[in-house]
């Protein structure tokens, strides 16, 4: 499946930040601890910062406490996409936004987080935007 918004490099550049630039469209990781959502429980809905596609809702966010924000699961399976990602001479499975291509983190399984999936969607805060709103429960 083809991303369904695809611009050139430049037009990225122009909309995004260097740092959001840098980890949405180069893979970039922002440093743990630092993004701006690894410790938030604020209720709502975590979109695509590139794009604004919803992406992960505070509903299935936990704390892994390993200096990113961390969710069990995506808010549906088709927002996002799968790649496997051999480099730093590790085999993870990178997660891309499915409507404009842009890198989100990877997602790591069978850590043992008492979660309901044992999956650490492992996300830069650079990658989201944050949508408050009561989600209904
Ligand atoms: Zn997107």
């Amino acid at each position: 499946m083809s991303p369904k918004i695809t611009k050139t490099d430049e037009e990225w550049r122009a909309e995004l930040s260097p740092q959001e630039f840098h980890v949405l469209r180069e893979s970039g990781t922002e440093r743990a601890y630092t993004g701006e959502y690894w410790d938030s429980h604020e209720e709502g809905v975590y979109a695509c910062r590139a794009c604004g596609a919803e992406l992960f809702t505070s509903r299935e966010k936990f704390d892994s406490h390993c200096g990113w924000p961390s969710f069990f699961a995506p808010l549906a399976g088709e927002s996002v996409r799968y790649l496997e990602d051999v480099t730093m001479g590790m085999k993870r499975i990178e997660v891309r936004c499915a409507t404009c291509d842009s890198h989100l983190g990877h997602v790591f399984e069978g850590e043992g987080y008492p979660t309901p999936t044992d999956q650490r969607y492992c996300i830069n805060s650079v990658s989201l935007t944050l949508r408050p709103k009561a989600l209904d429960s």
